[in-house]
């Protein structure tokens, strides 16, 4: 399948005919069909990692296909409310509660959490004890294997999300009465792409995490397996079946003698409904190589900065010229605004655009908008075959001071 349809071609050259400054297209009507059959099995609960893509529309679209929502902060959490979402379908993790943003959130109703340290367990307590309630708890454990053995993740960088099993060990559960653990967190991959990998991936954490839970003394009835299910950045990539992932997440779920399994779902629930549509400026020779410069670049999507792996590309006018490998840079005076190498006809000109795709997830908020002071890119959404504006496009005169 092409990353960008014939029907979306034909909506962005539509837009293009306005738009003169890059701009985002997300198709909620084909988000909202990958998203119900998701929902629709009694396996996995399934939350949406709100992170991934914060707009109002994609939000209220994972509401409609029943998810609840992952935050991770303030700001998150009052973009949830503002949908009319009730904060009882709100789960708290991240690695930086503040006692504020503790107070914040209690006050607000949100009442289950993932604690990534000994601190937020204890801050967690006591906020709960002044507001007078109970809250549901998740530890979320960091795990490493020891030396020489065979470590599926392939490598042991220390993260600030959560505690290793030998620090949550000293954990008193009956010192704090106001927290109701439940629960453990585990989630330390990403953009995985091959159901195998995922299946003996979780199969390794289950006799740890079940041993964890032995110490600590208490019932582990939820397993939450965080995200980091992929999608692809290229023709070649392989895909996951859902089929395939609920037929390996229930055997997990059985290994883990858990009543329930939860994941937040980011890049795989909203990644492949968002395109970026991208002026060229022009087109030069340098060296041996064909270089486009484009309008908009990392201050719009960075994600190619950080991972070297680019958004897919196609010119958005059909075209039977013979193909070139470009080099495609952005506005910004560093090297690091770099789209990638592409593969496109030959006969790109100034009058074109490029549709860069799978740009659902991770895109403009990840970003850097306001170095070197471009326009803050329009975002549209498709719902019910409408197209219409969420956000007009900014002038840096309209943001700077
Ligand atoms: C970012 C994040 C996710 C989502 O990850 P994806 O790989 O986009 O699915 C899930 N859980 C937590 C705690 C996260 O921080």
């Amino acid at each position: 399948m092409p990353f960008l349809s014939t029907p979306l071609r034909q909506t962005i050259t539509e837009l293009t005919e306005q738009e003169h400054t890059p701009f985002f297209v997300y198709d909620l009507d084909g988000l909202l069909s990958h998203l119900k059959p998701l929902t629709e099995q009694s396996v996995v609960k399934l939350w949406y990692a709100v992170k991934a893509n914060p707009l109002s529309k994609v939000i209220q679209t994972l509401d409609k296909a029943g998810f609840d929502f992952d935050v991770a902060s303030s700001g998150e959490l009052d973009q949830v409310l503002r949908q009319d979402i009730d904060a009882s379908r709100v789960l708290n993790t991240g690695p930086a509660k503040s006692k504020r943003q503790i107070q914040h959130f209690l006050s607000q109703g949100v009442r289950t959490f993932v604690a990534e340290s000994h601190n937020q367990v204890q801050w967690l307590n006591e906020a709960a004890t002044e507001h007078d309630i109970q809250l549901r708890i998740l530890l979320r454990v960091q795990l490493r294997w020891p030396e020489g053995e065979k470590n599926p993740l392939g490598g042991d960088s220390l993260t600030p999300f959560g505690l290793g099993t030998e620090q949550w060990q000293s954990l008193q559960l009956d010192t704090y009465p106001a927290l109701n653990f439940v629960g453990l967190h585990i989630f330390q991959w990403g953009n995985m792409l091959c159901t195998e990998k995922l299946a003996q991936l979780w199969a390794q954490m289950v006799p740890p995490l079940k041993a964890l839970a032995e110490n600590l003394g208490f019932t582990l009835e939820v397993l939450d397996l965080g995200g980091g299910l992929g999608i692809p950045y290229s023709e070649n990539d392989d895909q996951l079946t859902w089929s395939a992932l609920i037929d390996a997440l229930a055997q997990i779920k059985t290994s883990a003698g858990v009543t329930e399994l939860w994941m937040e779902l980011g890049r795989y629930a909203v990644g492949e409904f968002g395109h970026y549509a991208n002026p060229v400026v022009e087109k030069k020779q340098n060296y041996n190589e064909h270089q486009l410069i484009v309008s908009g670049g990392i201050n719009h999507l960075l994600r190619p900065a950080v991972t070297t792996q680019a958004f897919p590309c196609t010119l958005l006018r059909y075209s039977g010229a013979t193909s070139h490998s470009y080099l495609i840079h952005g506005p910004l005076c560093t090297a690091l605004d770099h789209l990638g190498r592409h593969t496109l006809p030959g006969d790109i000109n100034a009058q074109d655009w490029l549709v860069f795709s799978q740009c659902g997830a991770y895109g403009f908020t990840e970003s850097m908008p306001y170095f070197l002071c471009h326009e803050l890119p329009a975002e549209y959404v498709i719902e019910h075959g409408e197209v219409r504006q969420v956000r007009a496009m900014q002038n840096a005169s309209d943001y700077l001071r």
